[in-house]
């Protein structure tokens, strides 16, 4: 029914493309803007006919002026009366000072002069006045609706269903009633609605939505999928890992949620600033319209109008909406390329920072190349070396827990295994049939009392195993560097970026390797967490003046420094969620690229902001200096008012693009 409907209605106009366009327009506004679409327009109509009337030949003046007064009171309650009521219902909740407030008296004060019969009569700008502030309402509430839209449709990311095996047979279900270890099943065209394993299938993703990449992703049995993804080909099984309360798609809904609550420093300012300044024009409005004809004698009717003039240039609208609206432009541009932004503050930050400080492991290098080298040392196999270890990192999320499973290549039996304790920046230790398994670094080693680490002269980081308080060997991981790493660096100082650091928990001779190859600055290696947290607070000791640092890093460990650092960014693919959670930006793709994205997003933003305060402000001052000396009329008024608003709305929504941020 509802499509044949959509049917005819769209063979009625398929031949007018003007019309469709319109139609399409009208469909996309919401009831209350068609409602003051169609208000605008009668008004507008009435307004014409009005000012064509030839009044002047048919009565005489005075009756005239009278006559037009009532006819130009239609057109302007029309499209003004909820703007009267609603200045009459803030005056009555005391609260005074809005542009409701401005607009009331503005206008219904060109009207008043009616009352001077030798004056200048206002009445067509009175109506105008209104007319184009309803203009400006009706553009301004379209252009926010629409980029929350298109944030929204970005981020409609949220399955709404879940297809899941119940006694052999599928069941259609909510996604939250979906445990973890169940198995569901994603067809061609379905977004995956929690965080799973491929168990059966094989097919192409689209990540687009939580990374920006637009190329489709193979994947196989055995691989980890995240929610929020479509599956583009075959029909895939998946096991899932994460309850959806947990899953990749309702951290990623909550993060984008929050991001509005935390505003930036200029927003706030901007908030107070409007809160003192509309009061202070309504002052001077008052004193310049009653002082000189008070004091002097000048003309009433004159400097009452000055007065009006001064009220309509000096609403705030134009900062109120137009500032936010940038903010909101940026972080919803930056979430397109997989970079979520938390809260405009942060945008702010960024924009500021000009040292650069990165963790290893996991950031800067994928941290899960594989296993190179496997080295026992006295009476264990190889096997038997991976096993256990493998076994002790059966929970961890370390991309170097990762790298042994996979080296190990079978199932755990997960009965065996006990007491698991991870040591962020160590390693792990665990109770593994019964015996006490450790798998980590030197710092690991030497608190359990084993010192007999023969020397590693190898490339990689190595990983150490001892069971029951005996060295067993060491396992060696080519760690690669990322392939953008050493591209994300150098974007980063042609961007202004001065200074490069690389804290890690890895050795000092690995460390030095990759700080060379990426071309960093300065290195610090062998860090326990603590030590980041303390070396982090001397580098933020010596930041000059306004200039931030941020931080980005992935791992639990990294968590406490992420939050100490002016902007804390994460690797949200790889990361582990403490990271995610501690972090103020997350990038969706783990590029390190991104962060220099981000940087020009920010200072983009920021550049955008400064402009629309500027440029109000600018020409604000400029007509109500002007309308002070009597050489500003309504009309610049009003478009000091709405044109700057409009024009201020439209440089905002370039935020929203974010390819001209790439230059
Ligand atoms: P980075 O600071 O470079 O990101 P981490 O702090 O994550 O590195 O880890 C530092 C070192 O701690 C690693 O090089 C490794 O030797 C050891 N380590 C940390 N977690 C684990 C783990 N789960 N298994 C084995 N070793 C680990
Ligand atoms: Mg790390």
């Amino acid at each position: 029914m509802a499509s044949g409907e959509q049917a005819a209605g769209s063979v009625s106009t398929s031949n007018f493309p003007m019309a469709r366009r319109l139609k399409g327009l009208v469909s996309s506004l919401t009831r209350k803007q068609c409602r003051s679409l169609v208000r605008i327009l009668v008004a507008s109509l009435l307004l014409i006919i009005i000012a064509l009337l030839p009044l002047g030949t048919w009565y005489t003046p005075r009756t005239a002026t009278i006559v037009s007064f009532g006819l130009y009171l239609i057109p302007y309650l029309i499209v003004g009366h909820d703007v009267i009521l609603k200045a009459g219902r803030n005056i009555a909740s005391g609260n005074l000072f809005d542009e409701n407030f401005l607009m009331t008296v503005a206008t219904l004060g060109a009207f008043a002069l009616v009352l001077f019969p030798q004056a200048e009569q206002h009445f067509a700008e009175g109506a105008s006045v209104m007319l184009f502030y309803q203009v400006g309402e009706f553009f301004q509430a379209y252009a926010v609706g629409k980029s929350r839209k298109s944030i929204a449709e970005m981020m409609d990311i949220a399955p709404d269903h879940a297809n899941v095996e119940r006694d052999g047979a599928l069941v259609e279900v909510d996604p939250e009633e979906v445990g973890v270890g169940d198995t569901i099943v994603v067809k061609p065209g379905e977004r995956i609605p929690l965080d799973g394993i491929v168990i059966k299938g094989s097919s192409q993703l689209d990540t687009s939505a939580l990374t920006g990449e637009s190329a489709p992703r193979g994947i196989v049995e055995g691989d980890e999928v995240l929610s929020g993804c479509i599956n583009l080909s075959g029909v895939l099984s998946i096991r899932t890992t994460r309850p959806f309360g947990e899953s990749t798609v309702s951290r990623i809904l909550e993060l984008v949620e929050s991001a509005s609550e935390r505003k930036s420093r200029t927003e706030s300012v901007i908030t107070r600033f409007a809160r003192w300044y509309t009061p202070t024009v309504v002052a001077v409005a008052v004193l310049l319209s009653v002082l000189p004809p008070l004091i002097f004698g000048y003309p009433w009717a004159d400097w009452i109008q000055r007065g009006l003039v001064f009220l309509v240039v000096s609403c705030p609208c134009a900062f109120v909406i137009a500032v936010p609206l940038s903010y909101f432009g940026g972080i919803g541009g930056a979430s397109k390329a997989g970079i979520l932004i938390k809260g405009s503050n942060y945008l702010e930050a960024l924009a500021r920072v000009d040292t650069m400080v990165f963790d290893k492991t996991g950031t800067l290098t994928n941290g899960s190349f594989g296993i190179v080298t496997v080295h026992p040392v006295g009476p264990v196999s190889s096997e038997d070396l991976v096993r256990y270890a493998a076994y002790a990192e059966a929970y961890s999320n370390h991309p170097i827990a990762k790298a042994v499973r996979d080296a190990h290549g079978q199932s755990l039996e997960e009965a065996i295994i006990e007491d698991v304790v991870e040591t962020g920046g160590q390693g792990v230790s665990a109770r593994v049939d019964g015996h006490s398994v450790r798998v980590g670094n030197d710092i690991l080693m030497e608190q359990d009392g084993i010192t007999d680490i023969p020397p590693c002269d190898v490339v990689g980081t190595v990983v150490h195993v001892a069971v029951d308080g005996r060295y067993l060997g060491y396992l060696v991981i080519a760690d690669v560097v990322k392939e953008d790493a050493a591209q994300a660096i150098r974007d980063l100082h042609a961007t202004g970026i001065k200074h490069t650091v690389m804290l890690t928990g890895d050795r000092s001779e690995v460390a030095h390797a990759v700080a060379r190859d990426l071309d960093i600055d300065e290195v610090h290696a062998e860090l326990l967490p603590q030590d980041k947290v303390g070396l982090l607070e001397s580098l933020m000791a010596n930041r000059r003046g306004r200039q931030g640092l941020a931080f980005i890093g992935d791992g639990i460990n990294d968590a406490p420094v992420l939050t100490r650092a002016d902007v804390g960014i994460a690797m949200g693919a790889m990361g582990s969620d403490a990271a995610i959670e501690a972090a103020d930006i997350v990038l969706m793709n783990d590029r390190p690229s991104d962060i220099a994205k981000a940087v020009r997003v920010s200072r983009k933003t920021m550049r955008i902001v400064w402009q629309n305060i500027l440029f109000a402000l600018g020409i604000k001052f400029g007509v109500l200096i002007l309308a002070a000396f009597g050489a500003a009329n309504m009309w610049m008024a009003v478009f000091a008012d709405v044109g700057v608003t409009c024009i201020a709305v439209l440089n905002a929504m370039r935020a929203l693009g974010i390819r001209e941020a790439r230059g």
